[in-house]
């Protein structure tokens, strides 16, 4: 098969190379320069969407809705976007092999393709029951949601299972967001989680007793403490049952299973420094070979702010670390240096009509403020983390634009606080006191 060589080559077609794309164009590269390989069938588009308005029953996000980089409302980049900046979208081809040493990447198909300079993003790949050998869990209708494929099985399963009962596994983000819009879609809908509360790596109980609370407003069970440890089959080999390790069985139409994420980084292992489970790189995402970046999920970097190194699974980071890697690519060429990357970590959802969003660290010590009352006409509450008398996070629910931003400055400058107490009581204007 013919052998193609790329200037710059990307690999993974998601929202890290997307922003990527759009960078280098902003840069500047000549047409053949740059190729993206993508091992999805689609030019990139915002993750995100999957989980939440691509299933709804009315009005779903459709491609090409959600390209890149609508999300952070910028220029939508359709696939004429590549074509007319002499950009390569080589899609629906897996690379199956990365030669670091010699610049080569090997397709499934056998195609080879070289290289001056990679970008490694490749993303992260759902964790599955079946690899921890839980009994039954490749039954039909057990559904994974990672690419726009596994959106689409599950569209086309909930309107096969009309009115039917899903169990969700998992009571993570994706666990979350997905028991909501299975709600929205008239499903019947149990989540089940081992750990007391949903949402356990970013939610305190407090935060937590809401979401809790409104879900089961909503209908939707929830059962915490115990895990799924096996699924029983129809005779068409469909899922119908799902066994709990405290020994209920709950009938199950469909499952879908949210249990977290491992960073796609086996192509590369061995031959580039990983730590935390991800790509190491420095503050402009290069690696520890030379002419490699990793950028987005892979990628395990300095966080400044923290003086730590950190891996972070968040689409704003996805965005951001590929402007901060294109620039630092061409800042090279053109022998300008650019800043390190200097990352406030920021994470969101959306389920129902709930809207959150978080800035900067949980650690510490929290404190809880505004109204979270399941009664209210409009909640809003949040909490503050605190580390060493300073605040180094926040979260806030149902935040103006204007809020949101008040808590992003706090969670940025690191305030000293006093007295707690206060703090609980003033709550939200505190941060608009900074
Ligand atoms: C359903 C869902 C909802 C989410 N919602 C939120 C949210 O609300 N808020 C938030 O902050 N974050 C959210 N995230 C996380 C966010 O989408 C990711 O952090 C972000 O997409 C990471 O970008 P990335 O480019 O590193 O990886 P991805 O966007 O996953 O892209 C990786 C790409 O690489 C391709 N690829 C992998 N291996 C190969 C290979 N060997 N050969 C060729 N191509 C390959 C994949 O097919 C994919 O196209 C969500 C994630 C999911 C799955």
């Amino acid at each position: 098969m013919a052998e193609k060589h790329f200037k710059y080559v990307i690999i993974g077609g998601g929202v890290a190379a997307g922003y990527a794309a759009r960078e280098f164009a902003k840069q500047g590269v000549k047409p053949g320069e740059l190729a993206i390989i993508s091992k999805e069938a689609v030019a990139p588009y915002e993750r995100p969407a999957l989980s939440k308005a691509y299933l709804f029953p009315e009005g779903a996000a459709r491609l090409p809705g959600f390209h890149v980089c609508v999300g952070s409302g910028g220029e939508r980049l359709l696939p004429e976007w590549y074509t007319e900046k002499g950009i390569e979208l080589i899609l629906s081809t897996e690379i199956v092999k990365a030669d670091l040493a010699s610049k080569t990447l090997i397709s499934a198909a056998g195609a080879t393709f070289k290289y001056d300079i990679l970008v490694i993003a490749t993303g992260s790949s759902v964790i599955k029951l079946s690899d921890f050998g839980v009994q039954g869990a490749d039954a039909k209708n057990i559904f994974y949601l990672r690419e726009i494929d596994d959106a689409d099985k599950l569209v086309e399963v909930i309107k096969a299972k009309k009115d039917g009962k899903v169990v969700i596994v998992g009571g993570g983000y994706i666990g979350l967001e997905l028991g909501a819009t299975m709600k929205i879609n008239n499903l019947d809908v149990i989540m089940v989680y081992p750990e007391p509360w949903c949402m356990p790596r970013l939610f305190t109980a407090d935060l937590a007793a809401f979401y809790e609370g409104y879900y089961a407003k909503k209908g939707i069970k929830i059962i915490k403490g115990t895990v799924a440890v096996g699924f029983d089959a129809d005779a068409n080999g469909e899922v119908k049952a799902v066994k709990l390790k405290d020994g209920r069985v709950l009938d199950a139409d469909i499952v879908v299973v949210g249990v977290g994420g491992r960073p796609l980084t086996t192509l590369f292992k061995g031959q580039v420094e990983e730590e935390k489970g991800g790509i190491k790189t420095d503050g402009f995402f290069k690696t520890s070979v030379p002419d490699v970046y990793a950028i987005g999920d892979v990628a395990t970097f300095p966080m400044k702010l923290f003086n730590d190194m950190r891996r972070v699974e968040h689409v704003d980071h996805a965005r951001k670390s590929a402007e901060q890697a294109v620039k630092a690519i061409k800042g090279s060429e053109e022998g300008k240096s650019i800043d390190e990357y200097d990352y406030l970590p920021y994470f969101y959802s959306r389920s129902f009509d709930l809207s959150w969003q978080f800035y900067g660290d949980n650690v510490g010590d929290t404190v809880f403020f505004g109204d979270s009352d399941l009664e209210s006409t409009q909640p809003k509450f949040g909490s503050y983390w605190i580390k060493d008398g300073k605040i180094v996070g926040a979260f806030l629910e149902a935040g103006t634009p204007e809020e949101n931003k008040a808590i992003a400055k706090v969670a940025r400058l690191q305030p000293l606080v006093q007295n707690l107490d206060e703090l609980a009581k003033v709550g939200l204007t505190f941060a608009f006191n900074i």
